[in-house]
């Protein structure tokens, strides 16, 4: 008998048929002998709409607040999921994050999971009972409903596998499992039978969403490896065709470049002929940073008269109105002729463990995006990844070229 946590979703729980078709997979691991902990997303869009009711009130929700209302989507669905269990003559009941003391740090929207107290939860289980807990919820010390941030729900599944020291993590989607590049764009990418935590992380990270970053945060303290399958085409438990993140093996080093990712939420502020002397960058981004905002990518550029330099940086898309609004109110203190955003940029990152004692990588990146006449304005690199940030309208074009040059194109 093994004890497995399956996670859904949105769209894998988005309508009350879809509900039915993920119960029916739960059942039949039940029918196995398994115990099952099951983390249900919000149905697919509710979030959103959610998010769209509290900005109606106020630009700016009370996060406390907002938390308060965005969780009850996956209210319904762990409820509604625990009555399809019934309907087909399961024990199951359902858990909001307060009930199975998920407990969080109190940094609503974002917050941290500190612990889960699963000795209810165990118990219950123990009794033959199906757990269906609602996924990107959490409670905070002063007794607050918290949420972990969009994409939370994996999040959820990853710490509760972990704290109930379960055999699998099963996440069910609406993709059978991780590809070279987001499979709706790169109609070409290939399904990865295995890939590395260290991997993973990093093109979820740069902006594949297949995972919520923290949740492989999670799988790589906690060593549990996750199992990412699809609702729709793969019966649960079978042979697992999906894709396993594990921990690395020598296999994984074969091609210098495992995948590709790409992300559409960062804007770009360039300041022109900033006057060149100490503590100027100091200026520019100590009231961003006390403003809570996060920068990317940094560019410094000489200029030729030596007294002035261009600064070009990234920030996340949303920041942008408040970061123009920040950097023109210290104009006089910084020092710069003027300011130029632009928030049709894409950010495009190879990513690999055999990148890291391979030269030529991101050479033949920027042969590829050339030959394509693609500009590149920023780079970024670490071990494992080199990114650049291109005009957005170039994304589709570069994904696919780079996903041909790097030998990534499904057979
Ligand atoms: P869920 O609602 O099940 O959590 P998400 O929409 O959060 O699903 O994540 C699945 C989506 O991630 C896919 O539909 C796919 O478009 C996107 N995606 C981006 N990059 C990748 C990738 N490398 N492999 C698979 N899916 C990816
Ligand atoms: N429902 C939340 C979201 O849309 C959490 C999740 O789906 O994982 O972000
Ligand atoms: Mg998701």
């Amino acid at each position: 008998m093994a004890l497995i946590v399956v996670k859904f979703g949105g769209t894998s729980v988005g309508d009350i048929e879809r509900i039915k078709n993920a119960a029916s997979k739960v059942a039949q691991e039940v029918r196995r002998g398994n115990k099952v902990a099951v983390v249900v997303s919000a149905m697919a869009g509710v979030t959103d709409q959610l998010i769209a009711y509290c900005h109606g009130v106020t630009p700016h929700p009370n996060p406390r607040e907002h938390d308060a209302v965005v969780a009850t989507g996956e209210q319904v669905s762990a409820g509604l999921m625990a009555m399809a269990l019934e309907q087909r003559g399961l024990n199951a009941r359902s858990w909001q994050g307060w009930q199975a003391r998920l407990r969080t740090d109190n940094g609503h929207n974002h917050a941290r999971i500190l612990d889960i107290d699963t000795t209810k939860l165990l118990d219950r289980l123990d009794k033959g009972e199906v757990a269906v807990l609602a996924g990107f919820q959490g409670v905070s010390e002063d007794g607050s409903i918290t949420t972990l941030g969009r994409g939370g729900s994996d999040t959820s599944a990853v710490a509760l596998a972990a704290a109930l020291k379960a055999d699998r993590c099963d996440i069910y989607t609406d993709v059978d499992g991780v590809y070279t590049a987001d499979p709706r764009i790169v109609a070409k990418a290939s399904k990865l039978s295995k890939i590395s935590y260290e991997e993973m992380l990093e093109l979820a990270s740069l902006g594949a969403k297949v995972l919520q970053t923290r949740s492989v945060e999670m799988a790589l303290r906690y060593r549990m490896s996750i199992q990412v399958l699809s609702t729709f085409e793969n019966a649960i438990g079978s042979d697992l065709p999906g894709t396993l993140v594990t921990d690395e093996d020598e296999t994984m080093e074969n091609n210098p470049v495992t995948g590709i990712a790409h992300f559409l939420g960062a804007a770009k502020i360039t300041l022109a002929e900033v006057t060149d002397t100490p503590g100027v960058a100091a200026s520019i981004f100590s009231p961003l940073a006390q403003a809570g905002i996060n920068v990317g990518a940094i560019v410094q550029t000489a200029s030729n008269d030596g007294k002035t330099t261009n600064v070009t940086f990234t920030i996340p898309r949303g920041s942008l109105g408040r970061a123009e609004e920040i950097i023109k109110s210290e104009k006089e203190k910084i020092g710069y002729r003027n300011i130029i955003t632009d928030s049709h940029i894409a950010k495009i990152s190879l990513v690999g463990l055999g990148m890291r004692n391979r030269p030529g990588i991101a050479a033949l990146m920027f042969q590829t995006l050339a030959d394509k006449g693609i500009n590149i304005q920023l780079i970024e690199t670490s071990e494992i990844n080199v990114s650049v940030v291109i005009a957005e309208d170039y994304l589709e074009l570069a994904l696919r070229a780079l996903h041909t040059a790097f030998d990534l194109d499904m057979a």
